[in-house]
């Protein structure tokens, strides 16, 4: 809390009062904090990827790396970190819109079973790769959210489904109108989230494990990206989870009129 004296009052050269003015900067200081703590964290989520690309064309420029099968591997290597900055700076750039509106009215109306099938068909290579089934059942529902936004919070539920599982896992993605709600459920039978880390999963850059998660690619914004798009929407995400079993995020949207 700030006190500053703004202005003394004058009466016949006499000084007879003081105004004083108080404001809370209490919300203001933790904004700040949050905002230096997400600097910090893009900060060092950019230098990882940019002193691995530094490293490799340091090795290729100055030619310690001889032969022609090495120096493509380098070159593969450097389009990994390219990559992964690239993914890092469209989520940032998400997010960072997401966040600049408060709550959004939306004329769109779309159809959250076909969204969920159109973007299981994107992800059936890499369900492939990972050696998991992605399935996607139940019926129309309606929500006044636009495809892109839909889509968007869908890829990253199922993309985490598949990521965080292992051969011979499955990925269950069910959609259904319930009392004036459209209830998505995107469940895994993958490595699931122990309790204390429940909640923190929705936190910018906050990883249960860093270096399944650096691993597998992923940037650390996705279910930071899902919550706010929810919440834009008038809706709530849960989550439940056992260790070694799998997790179900569940997300209720309210249904178009
Ligand atoms: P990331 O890009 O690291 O996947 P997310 O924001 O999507 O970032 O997820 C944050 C963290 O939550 C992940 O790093 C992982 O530890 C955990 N997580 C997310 N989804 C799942 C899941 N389906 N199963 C197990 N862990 C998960």
């Amino acid at each position: 809390m700030f006190i500053s004296p703004v202005s003394g009052r004058q009466y016949e050269g006499q000084r007879v009062g003081t105004s004083i003015l108080i404001s809370d900067v209490t919300e203001l200081k933790k904004a700040e904090g949050i905002r230096s703590e997400f600097t910090a964290n893009v900060s060092h989520e950019l230098k990882t990827p940019l002193t691995s690309i530094k490293g490799f064309t340091d090795m290729l420029s100055t030619g310690m790396v001889a032969s022609p099968e090495d120096q493509k591997r380098f070159i593969t290597m450097i389009g990994v970190e390219v990559d992964r900055l690239i993914d890092l700076i469209n989520d940032i750039l998400k997010l960072s819109e997401l966040e600049s509106v408060a709550i959004a009215q939306c004329e769109e109306h779309s159809d959250v079973l076909s969204v969920a099938r159109e973007t299981a068909a994107l992800l059936a290579p890499a369900a492939q790769k990972a050696g998991v089934t992605l399935n996607v059942s139940g019926s129309a529902a309606s929500v006044a959210v636009p495809q892109g936004r839909l889509k968007e919070l869908l890829l990253n539920l199922m993309e985490n489904g598949l990521k965080y599982n292992e051969p011979g896992g499955r990925v269950e993605v069910n959609a259904a109108a319930r009392d004036g709600q459209a209830v998505i459920c995107v469940s895994d039978t993958g490595i699931g989230i122990p309790d204390e880390a429940k909640n923190r999963v929705f936190e910018r850059f906050y990883r249960v494990d860093k270096g399944r998660a650096r691993k597998n690619g992923g940037t650390g914004l996705g279910l930071a990206i899902v919550k706010h798009i929810v919440q834009l929407y008038g809706g709530r995400v849960t989550l439940s989870s056992t260790v070694g079993k799998g997790s179900v995020f569940t997300i209720t949207l309210p249904l178009a009129e």
